[in-house]
């Protein structure tokens, strides 16, 4: 799993197949590499449609034929800009042939970047992903939701914001953190832009003994044992 800035994330299976998470890169003043760095892509995951996390998905789809996951609304947008898209609603899973995705509930906001007409617009997602022995949540961006607690013990890698402002903030993320119990997990969505600074440090501290807190800089990469 490689983190390229922001929310969005590579996710690479033993088998070699590439999934992309909230592919948020040109533009994105955290990212590391432009979308034109990327290797091939399967399939593209989105937790909402924000511009910051819809991002170069369409482009991306378009250029690989991989298929973007979303909810049934910014599915539809993706597929009416002539992306290969695949329709989901939360509460459901789908098996793929790169895996199974689950999408869950997230409290945010659900325009659709770049919808003049409104007629996109959705529930933002968290995103459950498993490949192999391996289960990831991208929690997308939300608030703290007793909801998490559905997925305790469950997952294996969870990716959680900490920039407080639009989303959960240190002290809200180390209690998701407490609700979900991962084994690993790296904090996001957060020294993109000033309103959502944060000191990752910190997120550490409060987590304490009850994960381990893989903390990476943009294009770094951490492996799920
Ligand atoms: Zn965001």
């Amino acid at each position: 799993m490689q983190w390229l800035g922001h929310a969005a994330f590579e996710i690479t299976s033993p088998r070699g197949t590439k999934i992309l998470i909230d592919p948020f890169l040109t533009g994105n003043p955290a990212a590391d590499i432009g979308p034109d760095k990327l290797p091939r892509l399967d399939a593209i995951l989105l937790s909402h449609g924000h511009g910051d996390h819809l991002g170069d998905a369409v482009a991306l789809a378009r250029r690989d034929k991989a298929t973007i996951v979303a909810t049934a609304e910014l599915a539809a947008f993706c597929k009416d800009q002539g992306a290969p898209s695949h329709a989901m609603h939360i509460g459901g899973a789908h098996q793929f042939p790169f895996g199974t995705v689950k999408l869950v509930p997230a409290f945010h906001g659900g325009r659709v970047e770049g919808d003049a007409t409104g007629k996109y617009t959705t529930n933002p997602c968290g995103v459950v992903l498993t490949m192999g022995e391996h289960t990831a949540y991208h929690c997308g961006d939300t608030a703290l939701t007793v909801e998490m607690q559905l997925l305790a013990g469950r997952i294996d890698l969870m990716l959680v914001p900490i920039g407080d402002n639009y989303t959960m903030g240190i002290e809200d993320a180390a209690r998701a953190v407490e609700f979900v119990k991962p084994r690993v997990v790296v904090p996001m969505h957060y020294n993109t832009w000033d309103v959502i600074a944060a000191d990752p440090e910190a997120f550490r501290r409060a987590v304490g003994s009850r994960a381990t807190v893989v903390i990476l800089a943009p294009g770094q990469s951490h492996t799920l044992s």
